[in-house]
């Protein structure tokens, strides 16, 4: 237990960042970089980092994904100190749970007269929208059930209306926050229209729960998508409305394809699961995710814990970031290098026919390592070293047959029996005088059907006693 007032200080300035994530679908490339830097600003703090799940709009919700959500944060190497499947006071950590919570402050709220309770049907708010939008107006609400007295309230309510609680946003007011990305803002009351904070089934609506989870659970920092700036002023006020602290917002430019547009289905893969799924590591996609909108002088393959000292959260940027398949692939390349005989042999294991022996499987794995950015790479080598006759390319064909019929009888009769390199290109220099391309080339064709590849002496210790004696056999004498 700790009384003394340094430590209590110590406590209270300790940074708390959260992730907080709503279950309606897998986990975005985007979203997976905001738990990441909100992962990284804790942790270089040595601060605490939660999981949130914002699961309140029951409709878009589901369980499925947030197992899925918490799945992939997990497999990205992501831990949080207090989550869903971590409770601890501050909890629950499911919104979902947290509705005595919410109504305690519902009440806070009406008992101050800052909410209302709102009667318009959703036909009629759309028809007010679309009035304002023609007039050229930005649409807001128009305050229809703003100052009904008690008799037009119950009069709605006798008509059945089920009302939302909308807050009551002051005239004429500055709302001023220091983004800890974007700089000073500030946004004018009379351009923020009356919101809902509850729904009429009761749930607790996003600008309400999301403002005072925050604040209820300690949150210091909110690092999150510049998609929510403009959220920002209404979440100061309902918090300044139940006199709870605020935290610092911070706005991260949003992750951009190739095209400049905002990160989406049509450009392909957009979520981690996709991404692991195709063979992308972890540790590849958290040191793209880590480069993007966070500018650092760390150019090499980082580590969490390397990451979580380099983050910086003064470099974050405001330029919209680019997602870039291609500098993955990179990442991807230095992870595969980076791993360890056990850990190719698992990521690709679900490749790897189950009748092949370890050592055989060891012995591909050491010779195509090299070249294997993802398990498709491996595939293609598999079909390669274990499979039937090869497909050759008219070109390559035709420097197989240039290579002459001795050139393959030499070969094949070298790699009779266990076939080692030294040995057949002695044999082929000794029965056709070749050197250097003139000796490979054809060689590294009949054996593998390509021009390019793994170095030829591990392929042919990876390769089944007989395979490359028959596949230079093909050429011998009559040639094909
Ligand atoms: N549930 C919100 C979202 O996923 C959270 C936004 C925030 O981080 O405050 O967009
Ligand atoms: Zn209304």
């Amino acid at each position: 237990m700790c009384a003394s007032h340094d430590c209590e200080l110590m406590i209270s300035t300790q940074i708390v960042t959260r992730f907080a994530p709503s279950p309606t679908g897998d986990l975005h490339l985007g979203n997976a970089r905001t738990a990441l830097f909100n992962e990284l600003l804790a942790r270089r703090a040595g601060g605490r980092f939660l999981l949130r799940i914002e699961d309140t709009d029951a409709q878009r919700s589901s369980d499925a994904h947030t197992r899925g959500l918490i799945a992939d944060l997990r497999w990205l190497g992501l831990d949080w100190d207090a989550g869903p499947d971590r409770e601890d006071a501050r909890g629950p950590y499911r919104q979902s749970e947290r509705g005595a919570i919410y109504a305690a402050d519902f009440e806070a709220l009406q008992r101050r007269a800052v909410v209302y309770p709102c009667y318009c049907s959703a036909l009629e708010l759309e028809v007010s929208r679309r009035t304002q939008l023609a007039a050229g107006k930005p649409p807001r609400y128009a305050g229809t059930c703003r100052d009904l007295d008690a008799a037009e309230r119950a009069a709605r309510a006798e008509r059945g209306r089920i009302p939302t609680l909308r807050f009551r946003v002051p005239a004429a007011e500055r709302i001023n926050f220091a983004d800890f990305v974007h700089g000073a803002q500030s946004f004018l009351s009379d351009d923020i229209g009356d919101f809902v904070v509850r729904r009429a089934d009761g749930t607790a609506a996003f600008f309400f729960c999301n403002a005072v989870d925050d604040a209820r659970m300690g949150v210091t920092h909110v690092l999150r998508g510049e998609d929510h700036l403009a959220n920002t002023p209404r979440q100061l006020m309902i918090l300044a409305a139940l006199e709870l602290p605020a935290p610092a917002y911070g706005h991260v430019s949003l992750l951009v394809g190739p095209d400049g547009a905002p990160l989406s289905k049509r450009h392909g893969a957009t979520s981690v699961r996709e991404y692991r799924e195709r063979g992308f590591t972890a540790a590849a996609i958290i040191n793209h995710l880590f480069r993007l909108g966070h500018a650092t002088p760390e150019h090499g393959f980082l580590n969490l814990g390397e990451m979580a000292q380099a983050f910086d959260a003064t470099h974050l940027g405001r330029a919209p970031a680019r997602f870039d398949e291609q500098q993955l692939l990179v990442w991807q390349k230095d992870a595969v290098h980076r791993m360890d005989a056990r850990e190719l042999r698992h990521w690709l294991g679900p490749l790897l026919p189950a009748a092949l022996d370890e050592a055989s499987v060891g012995a591909f794995i050491d010779a195509v390592r090299p070249n294997i950015v993802l398990p498709e790479d491996a595939k293609a080598w598999l079909d390669i070293v274990f499979g039937g006759p090869l497909e050759l390319a008219p070109a390559d064909s035709a420097v197989i047959r240039g290579a002459g019929s001795g050139y393959f009888t030499a070969a094949a009769q070298a790699a009779d029996g266990r076939a080692e390199l030294p040995a057949i290109l002695a044999a082929v220099r000794a029965a056709t005088g070749k050197t250097g391309a003139a000796l490979y080339k054809p060689l590294r064709l009949a054996l593998t059907g390509r021009p390019h590849g793994p170095e030829l002496a591990p392929l042919l210790k990876a390769m089944p006693a007989g395979k490359a004696r028959e596949r230079f056999a093909r050429f011998a004498d009559t040639g094909s």
